[in-house]
């Protein structure tokens, strides 16, 4: 990619949109990874491809020399998205509407990954490299936490000296300079059966007191306080006409700082049930623990938003997510993190999921002027 067209940048990110790959569908996230392999050796990027564990795909580092040594920038994304093969042939085929361009996954994150690689690729092909060397690292299982990945994503951040996110960027294009804690904890309840006829009175309801345990979990959101606990699923019971045994639930839980997460898991471990005849199990399942945003990520913020500014454009801010993503990994250890450096558009997970066609070329061009001016000192105390 010699010249940073909007026709040229929206064919990349076709390409991209094409392969369509949900995280559990391990041929099809690796047909993507063979996508992004192929960009990344067109980048002059040294491969190292790791086979996938644990039921998912594989993880792909891409390694770009700079014009200097030492530790560089790990850049992020992920090629898993939550759209299932055939969604592109059913609900949410590829199209292009005013300035908005439509796909699976074209918001979080193809687009984003597309533009970084663009940039990439711009650099190499006008004989030009990154000031700090460039690790691509991408993911093949975040939009189910991360669960195979976390630890590789935390070893290559602290061999790294600045972390850049390609997940979409806020609106209007805001920059995501912290990000929420999320957790998830699973609720079971299990009561005593019995017939719903004449032994009704005999019988414990798991499902009555999952009840209450929802009402008592819900109630914990403060809203001021930007602390949000959502039971997202339920189920129970095996029969309409017997006192049901069994429950479960899964709370999904956004926190702001780890005082908040420590607070809340406090509060859920210790729930007990209400009758003394049925027993409650709150475990803890996957975590992102909180990215909060320190003076190196403000420098970091400024120094991305003066560059739009000399391209002549505003990236309109910075903001707090409250969704995660795997910079919550890296910001947490303390490494300097830049979210949200994705496209804009709207609707992610949706069938309306889109992007708007006209932040293309500046954004690509942002990524361009990042690689070619970051150093480490710019993110040291
Ligand atoms: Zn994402």
């Amino acid at each position: 990619m010699q010249t940073l067209t909007t026709e040229a940048l929206l064919e990349a990110v076709r390409q991209w949109v094409l392969i369509e790959s949900p995280t559990q569908d391990v041929a099809a996230v690796n047909r993507m990874a063979d996508h992004a392999e192929a960009l990344l050796v067109a980048a002059g990027a040294r491969i190292e491809r790791t086979p996938g564990a644990m039921g998912y795909a594989d993880i792909l580092i891409g390694r770009i020399a700079g014009e200097t040594e030492g530790p560089g920038i790990l850049l992020l994304g992920h090629m898993d998205t939550v759209h299932p093969v055939g969604t592109l042939a059913g609900d949410l085929p590829w199209r292009i509407k005013g300035d908005r361009a439509y796909g699976p996954g074209i918001y979080d994150m193809k687009g984003g990954n597309s533009i970084a690689m663009s940039a990439l690729q711009h650099l190499a092909a006008t004989g030009r490299r990154p000031r700090m060397p460039v690790s691509v690292m991408f993911i093949p299982d975040e939009e189910v936490g991360s669960p195979s990945s976390r630890s590789r994503i935390e070893d290559e951040a602290r061999r790294h000296a600045i972390v850049l996110v390609a997940e979409p960027s806020g609106d209007g294009g805001r920059l995501t300079v912290g990000r929420h804690g999320i957790a998830r904890y699973y609720l079971k309840t299990t009561g005593k059966p019995a017939h719903a006829g004449a032994y009704h009175a005999k019988g414990r309801s798991a499902i009555r007191e999952m009840a209450h345990q929802i009402l008592t979990v819900e109630a914990m959101t403060d809203y001021d306080r930007t602390i949000t606990l959502n039971v997202g699923t339920m189920s129970g019971g095996t029969h309409e006409n017997m006192v049901p045994i069994h429950a479960e639930a899964c709370v999904y839980v956004l926190v702001p700082t780890r005082e908040a997460e420590a607070e809340v898991r406090e509060k859920l471990l210790a729930l007990t049930a209400r009758d003394p005849d049925v027993k409650l199990d709150v475990t803890l399942g996957l975590f992102r623990p909180p990215y909060v945003k320190t003076a190196a990520i403000q420098k970091l913020y400024d120094h991305a938003a003066g560059l739009a500014r000399e391209l002549g454009f505003d990236v309109a801010g910075e903001r707090i997510a409250g969704g995660g993503s795997d910079g919550n990994f890296t910001g947490a250890l303390g490494v300097p993190t830049l979210d949200g450096l994705g496209v804009i558009g709207d609707g992610p997970h949706t069938h309306y999921e889109h992007l708007l066609i006209s932040c293309l070329v500046p954004r690509t061009q942002l990524y361009v002027r990042l690689f070619e001016t970051l150093t480490p000192a710019l993110v040291e105390a």
